[in-house]
């Protein structure tokens, strides 16, 4: 009996398997030696240090999901939130790429692209392609298919008329998911999803933002100006993109969850080392019990957004239901990255403060967890629905 019972109870959510606790640890040590010495100047120039990318490639970490018929990784989605949340943990910037390449961009193809689209890009992604996903815009953020992005079919071709706003990877990606209506009257039926390369006539990349936070990660304008699209270009059937983006965002906010709770580990880490070094009245700070109690209430928020990112990935990989809990997830661990990196700030005092230390820039970095792939209000709209029916 005993034994059946055991055989029965579920692992738990922190436990991970031999292959998933090597590959985190393989990709944090990648991250803290590769990625670490870079930070700061990446921040200040507000891009991605040259070589860095082609790294990640070698790494498997641009290419988690995709079969190794394709040339990728073969494993799981909790692999790519194991990936996300170490390399957040050195810089949030990097995990975001890493986290649309993988979460949205790459899903959606497995999810919606039929053979020959994957043959044709997967192993590209794999390899050395970007990818990015073009939802938002000016006048549609929360109310995305509001969209005024438009496209119409002409000889044989559909051509995309719009621009698009906020656009993570924009200055490094080569493929686009680009949301564009065929059929406006129709409302978001008429969504459509389309595979746009940086090279189709009509297209360019636009302004990039600067930005207070996660400033090396791109985040640029699209242009369309009748950009002509082949038909084997639609991702998933015409009129359906609606779908493509509601699924794909839902299962992309776990990947933010776990580049939060990757933050507020960071910060942890530094608060943890810093307060052990610093002096004041003759001893460590990390001696005071204030500051003790400090350390240990964050790691507790730590560890409970920790078990809500990995339950909903674990969740989503058993094709289980987890459109709450992602959202439970994304809202909570935003605001525990914001907490602890704020607390990281106060412990570091003034040197928290100023950028020759790195706290600064993580409580910077938090700031947009609460606000990419569906704001706070909007999770809380999610989650009030499945409550209140
Ligand atoms: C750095 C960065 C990267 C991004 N990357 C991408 C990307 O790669 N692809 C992409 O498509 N988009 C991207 N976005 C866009 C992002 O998803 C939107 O900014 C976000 O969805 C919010 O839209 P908005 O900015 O138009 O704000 P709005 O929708 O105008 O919201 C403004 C405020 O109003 C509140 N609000 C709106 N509607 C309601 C409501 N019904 N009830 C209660 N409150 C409401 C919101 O919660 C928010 O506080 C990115 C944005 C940033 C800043």
């Amino acid at each position: 009996m005993t034994t059946q019972h055991s055989e029965l109870t579920p692992q738990a959510l922190t436990t991970l398997s031999e292959d998933e606790r090597l590959f985190r640890d393989s990709v944090y040590e990648f991250a803290d030696r590769e990625i670490r010495p870079l930070v700061r100047e990446m921040d200040e120039q507000a891009k991605i240090a040259p070589g860095l990318i082609a790294k990640l490639f070698d790494l498997g970490v641009m290419g988690i999901e995709i079969p190794e018929s394709y040339g990728g990784g073969g494993a799981s989605f909790f692999h790519s939130v194991l990936a996300v949340e170490a390399v957040s943990r050195v810089d949030p910037s990097i995990g975001v790429l890493v986290d649309v390449q993988n979460t949205l961009v790459i899903n959606a193809l497995l999810k919606w692209g039929n053979e020959e689209i994957k043959q044709r890009y997967l192993p590209k992604m794999a390899a050395n392609t970007i990818g990015a996903y073009a939802l938002s815009e000016a006048g549609s953020g929360s109310d995305a298919f509001a969209m005024a992005t438009r496209a119409a079919e002409r000889d044989g071709e559909w051509q995309i008329s719009g621009r698009k706003l906020w656009i993570t990877n924009g200055n490094e990606a080569n493929l686009f998911i680009v949301f564009a209506n065929v059929n406006p009257a129709e409302g978001y039926r008429g969504i459509t999803a389309f595979l746009v390369e940086r090279g189709f006539p009509g297209f360019t990349v636009g302004k990039k933002e600067d930005k207070l936070g996660i400033r090396a990660s791109s985040t640029c304008e699209l242009l369309f100006d009748g950009c002509r699209v082949p038909r084997a270009n639609v991702l998933g059937e015409v009129g359906k993109g609606y779908k493509v983006a509601i699924e794909t965002l839902n299962e992309g906010r776990i990947g933010i969850g776990a580049q939060m709770i990757g933050l507020a580990q960071g910060a942890l880490d530094h608060a943890i080392s810093y307060t052990r070094e610093r002096k004041q009245f003759g001893k460590a700070i990390a001696e005071f019990q204030a500051v003790q109690h400090q350390l240990a209430r964050a790691a507790t928020e730590l560890e409970a957004a920790r078990l809500l990112v990995y339950n909903s990935a674990r969740l989503r990989d058993q094709k289980q239901p987890f459109l709450t809990e992602a959202a439970m997830c994304k809202i909570f661990s935003s605001e525990v990255a914001e907490r602890v990196a704020s607390l990281a700030v106060n412990l570091f005092g003034g040197y928290g403060f100023v950028k020759d230390y790195p706290v600064e820039k993580l409580y910077r970095d938090a700031k947009i967890g609460q606000i990419y792939e569906g704001t706070t209000n909007l999770q809380l709209q999610t989650i009030a629905k499945q409550l209140l029916g």
